[in-house]
């Protein structure tokens, strides 16, 4: 009897090994990226659905702040304050995103950090209010600084300001398809509409599969994978989908905190360019890593390009 338990045991720790894999969901351009759209009624509502997508699948998301978001004006906008305080009260974490996402390829670390610091005074309070420290840290189009110099004192100033740097492993367009969707969505092209969200799905998938491959080619092995997202209308309708998309791939969900605690996250990076690329890369071209190692990576449809236009 014991043997059959025994065998059963490591069987399943076998199952679970090779099988479960975990991801952390991020979701960048909070309060909301609203392309304009000033409708506080369409607003929260895209922000409520999305938070509740998250909340229902028990989904540890984290959504990181511009500040500058927050105003009218120079005014703060306390609806914009509310649309924050929904993620907060639902349990997400919250970061810091900068104060009005500056280029860190065309800004100075002088006022690039300056910019940080500015963008983090309400965040940090809506967290006090449930119990948490303002930790994490986005950089603005995943520039983290085109040179050895740049990049280490930011790092450096990150670091003595006690915060911690949320990297990306699975990074994508989301933005073009979100872009693509506001446009079908202004013409009222509701069958346009749901094809781009079926094919947006179908794109992040192949998106997952590339990056857990190459994850495999780098270290042997699954990571925790790290997904960027924004907080656009395509993802408030469509990130349940994207939710079942990753279960069925057998992932289970995941917070910052300890998605970081994989040790590929100590890899080195000691490479430096323009770019705004996934962890993976910039892991990978650390290593040597050239062309031909990259040439799996999925590709936008060209519809949703043009769209995006
Ligand atoms: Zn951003």
């Amino acid at each position: 009897m014991r043997i059959f338990i025994l065998i059963g045991l490591a069987f399943s720790g076998l199952l679970a090994f090779g099988q479960q894999k975990q991801v952390c969901f991020t979701f960048d351009d909070l309060p909301i990226v609203s392309y304009g759209i000033k409708d506080t009624v369409y607003q929260k509502k895209l922000v409520e659905k999305l938070v509740s997508s998250l909340n229902e699948n028990k989904v540890p998301a984290i959504g990181f702040v511009n500040e500058g978001g927050l105003y009218v004006n120079d005014t703060i906008d306390l609806f914009k304050i509310r649309l924050l305080k929904t993620w907060a009260n639902a349990g997400l974490d919250l970061g810091n995103h900068t104060f009005s996402h500056p280029d860190y390829n065309s800004t100075s670390f002088k006022e690039y950090s300056l910019d940080i610091l500015k963008g983090e005074t309400i965040t940090k309070e809506i967290l006090k209010k449930q119990g948490k420290p303002l930790t994490y840290f986005r950089h603005p189009f995943l520039h983290a600084g085109n040179s050895k110099l740049k990049a280490d004192s930011l790092t450096e100033f990150l670091v003595s300001r006690g915060y911690k740097v949320a990297p990306v492993t699975i990074d994508n367009d989301d933005y073009l398809f979100a872009l693509a969707y506001k446009r079908s969505s202004d013409k009222k092209d509701t069958r346009l509409k749901l094809q781009i969200g079926r094919d947006y799905v179908d794109y992040m998938e192949r998106k997952l599969t590339y990056y857990e491959n190459q994850a495999n080619r780098l270290f042997g092995r699954p990571i925790n994978q790290i997904l960027l997202l924004h907080a656009s209308s395509l993802n408030s309708d469509f990130t349940e989908s994207l939710i079942s998309m990753f279960k069925k791939n057998n992932y289970t969900f995941i917070n910052m905190n300890k998605a970081i605690e994989d040790p590929v996250f100590k890899t080195n990076i000691t490479v430096y360019g323009k770019w705004g690329i996934s962890w993976l890369d910039r892991w990978a071209l650390s290593q040597g890593k050239k062309g031909d190692f990259f040439k799996d990576e999925p590709t936008t449809p060209d519809y949703i390009v043009n769209l995006a236009k």
